[in-house]
C-alpha cells in the first residue's frame, strides 16, 4: 500500500488507457470504452433494478432506491460494483438525472472516476466504500481516481493552443468545475499534467442538441428513442413505436428515463427539426399558414381552413397520389383520426401507428428529408473549411 498520492501514474494510466484501447475521438464516449475494458461493464440503477426483480433475488420488489443505498453506496452519481461470484466489475449510475438535477457531465465525471479505481486497481472489499479502509487510505484513492478521471475526459496533449473554460466544455463534455480545473492546472500547475502523451486523437463535432419539448407534460418524456434513420430525437409518457419525424419503425433504442445512454451514445449526432408550438391539447394558438389568431375552441382556422391540432391522420404516406384523400376531411371526426394520438408541435409522424400527421398532411412541417439533407450539406462545409493554415 502506497502512501502517497501516485498523482503522474493515476494520470499517465488514463492515457495508457484510452491509447490501449484506441480510443481517439473527444468527447470520449465511456460506454465504448468500457465496453473494451475486460471484466468491467456498466449498468444505470434502474436497469440493475429491473435485472434483480426479473431474476428474482428476493420475493420482496427491489427499488431503485434500494439499488442506489444497497449497491451504490448511497452516492447520487455511480459507483462501482464488484461481483462477488466472478471477476467481474459494474459501473452502476444515476441515470434519472431529471430527478436528481444531476448534469449530464457530472455523471460523466463520476463514471471516468470509476472506471479509475478499477484501473488502478484500488483494493476494496465489494464496492467502494469506506468499509474496511482507514479514512487517509481512502483519500489517497478518491484524489487517485479524480486525477485519472480528469486526464482519461481531458488529455491535455490534445489542446488546441487557446484552451478555455467553454472551450473544454464544449470540445470534452465536462463539466464548468472540471474545466475550470483544468485551466488551472494547465496555467499554474503544468507539472500536474500526464508525462506521456496520446499519440492519435480527433475532436468530434460538439453535443450541442436540444431536447423536443413534451407539451403534454411538465415533466417532460419518460422514454426517449433516437432514430438512426433521420437522426431525430423524440420522446413519450410509454415506448414509441414509431419515429414521430421520418415515420419509420424505431429499432428499440427507447429507454425508460435514461436520456443519459443517449447523450453518449448519439449526442453529436442528434438532427433538431422544424416544429410549431402547440399547447397541451395539441392546439396552436396562432394559426400556421396564415398566421390568424386562432380560439382554443376552433378545430379549423376561421380564415384560411388549416386544421389546427396535430393528431394522427390514419392515413400512411404513398407513392399513389390516389390513394391519399386529400379534400373535405374533417379530423375532428373519429373517423378520419386514425388511432386519435394528439401528438408534439414537431410531429410529421404518428408515434403510435406510424400514420401521417395532420400537421405533416397539411404541409405545414417541412419534410424531414429536406430538413435533413440540408443538415448534411452545412455538416460537409464545416468539415472542409474548419482552421485550414491557407
Ligand atoms: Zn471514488
Ligand atoms: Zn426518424
Ligand atoms: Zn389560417
Ligand atoms: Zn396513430
Amino acid at each position: 500500500m502506497s502512501k502517497n498520492i501516485r498523482w503522474t501514474l493515476a494520470r499517465n494510466r488514463a492515457i495508457q488507457t484510452l491509447g490501449k484501447f484506441s480510443i481517439e475521438t473527444f468527447p470520449l464516449q465511456l460506454f465504448k470504452l468500457i465496453d473494451k475494458i475486460p471484466h468491467l461493464a456498466i449498468m444505470s440503477y434502474l436497469e440493475m433494478c429491473k435485472q434483480l426483480n426479473e431474476q428474482a433475488y428476493s420475493n420482496n420488489h427491489i427499488s431503485v432506491d434500494w439499488v442506489q443505498e444497497h449497491l451504490a453506496d448511497g452516492s447520487q452519481d455511480a459507483a462501482l460494483l464488484k461481483m462477488s461470484n466472478s471477476k467481474d466489475t459494474i459501473i452502476l449510475y444515476n441515470s434519472d438525472l431529471f430527478a436528481s438535477g444531476i448534469t449530464k457531465q457530472r455523471i460523466r465525471y463520476s463514471i471516468a472516476h470509476e472506471i479509475g479505481h478499477f484501473v488502478l486497481k484500488h483494493n476494496f472489499q465489494t464496492m467502494i466504500a469506506r468499509d474496511g479502509l482507514s479514512s487517509s487510505e481512502y483519500i489517497i484513492y478518491e484524489k487517485e481516481a479524480d486525477a485519472f478521471a480528469a486526464t482519461l475526459l481531458m488529455p491535455s496533449s490534445t489542446f488546441s493552443n487557446e484552451v478555455s473554460v467553454s472551450k473544454l466544455r464544449e470540445q470534452y463534455d465536462v463539466s464548468k468545475q472540471a474545466a475550470e480545473i483544468m485551466v488551472d492546472t494547465l496555467t499554474k500547475k503544468p507539472f500536474a499534467l500526464p508525462s506521456i502523451r496520446l499519440q492519435n486523437f480527433r475532436l468530434s463535432k460538439p453535443r450541442n442538441y436540444a431536447i423536443p419539448s413534451d407539451p403534454f407534460s411538465l415533466l417532460g418524456f419518460k422514454y426517449y428513442a433516437y432514430c438512426s434513420n433521420c437522426r431525430g430525437l423524440t420522446g413519450g409518457s410509454s415506448p414509441q413505436v414509431f419515429c414521430t419525424y421520418c415515420g419509420s419503425k424505431l429499432k428499440a433504442i427507447s429507454y425508460e428515463y435514461d436520456f443519459f445512454k443517449i447523450h453518449e451514445l448519439f449526442g453529436g449526432q442528434i438532427m433538431k427539426y422544424s416544429e410549431i408550438k402547440v399547447d397541451s391539447s395539441g392546439h396552436v394558438d396562432t394559426c400556421p399558414r396564415c398566421q390568424s389568431d386562432v380560439h382554443p375552441n376552433d378545430f379549423y382556422c376561421p380564415i384560411c381552413g388549416t386544421y389546427l391540432i396535430n393528431q394522427c391522420t390514419g392515413m400512411f404516406e404513398t407513392n399513389d397520389p390516389f390513394t391519399m384523400q386529400s379534400e373535405h376531411l374533417n379530423f375532428e371526426l373519429e373517423e378520419n383520426s386514425g388511432c386519435g394520438m394528439k401528438l408534439p408541435g414537431y410531429a410529421r409522424f404518428c408515434t403510435n401507428c406510424g400514420a401521417v400527421s395532420t400537421f405533416g398532411f397539411q404541409d405545414l412541417l417541412h419534410p424531414w428529408r429536406v430538413e435533413y439533407a440540408k443538415k448534411i450539406q452545412s455538416d460537409v462545409t464545416d468539415i472542409t473549411d474548419q482552421d485550414l493554415p491557407f
